[in-house]
């Protein structure tokens, strides 16, 4: 969630812009601020979002396309939607020709 003003980081449970950067430990100190849904309440500058954002995408693209000599293990396959209940991840050795994974969007 985005907050830009003292209504908003009051809203969400953020008592002052002294709190702490969850990614880089400095004060908040001024807006623009990102709050994550997550169970504990976790504040970031917007840079520090963008940075904690591009460093999960990274792992993220590592984990479904790990280089040689690791296999892939997962595949996810975006064809269901969300409005099922299925698993859209399933071990890419149950599904030798999915129908779409991350490396089509590489
Ligand atoms: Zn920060």
């Amino acid at each position: 969630m985005l907050i830009v003003n003292d209504e908003q980081r009051r809203r969400v449970g953020i008592v002052s812009l002294s709190k702490r950067c969850s990614y880089c430990t400095k004060p908040l100190a001024a807006y623009p601020l990102i709050v994550s849904d997550e169970a504990s309440l976790q504040v970031y500058h917007a840079a520090c979002a963008a940075a904690l954002a591009t460093e999960v995408l990274v792992d993220l693209f590592t984990f479904f396309s790990p280089p040689a000599p690791y296999e892939r293990l997962f595949v996810c396959d975006f064809s269901r939607t969300l409005a099922t209940e299925a698993n859209l991840c399933d071990f890419a050795s149950s599904r030798p020709n999915p129908t779409l994974s991350l490396e089509t969007w590489a």
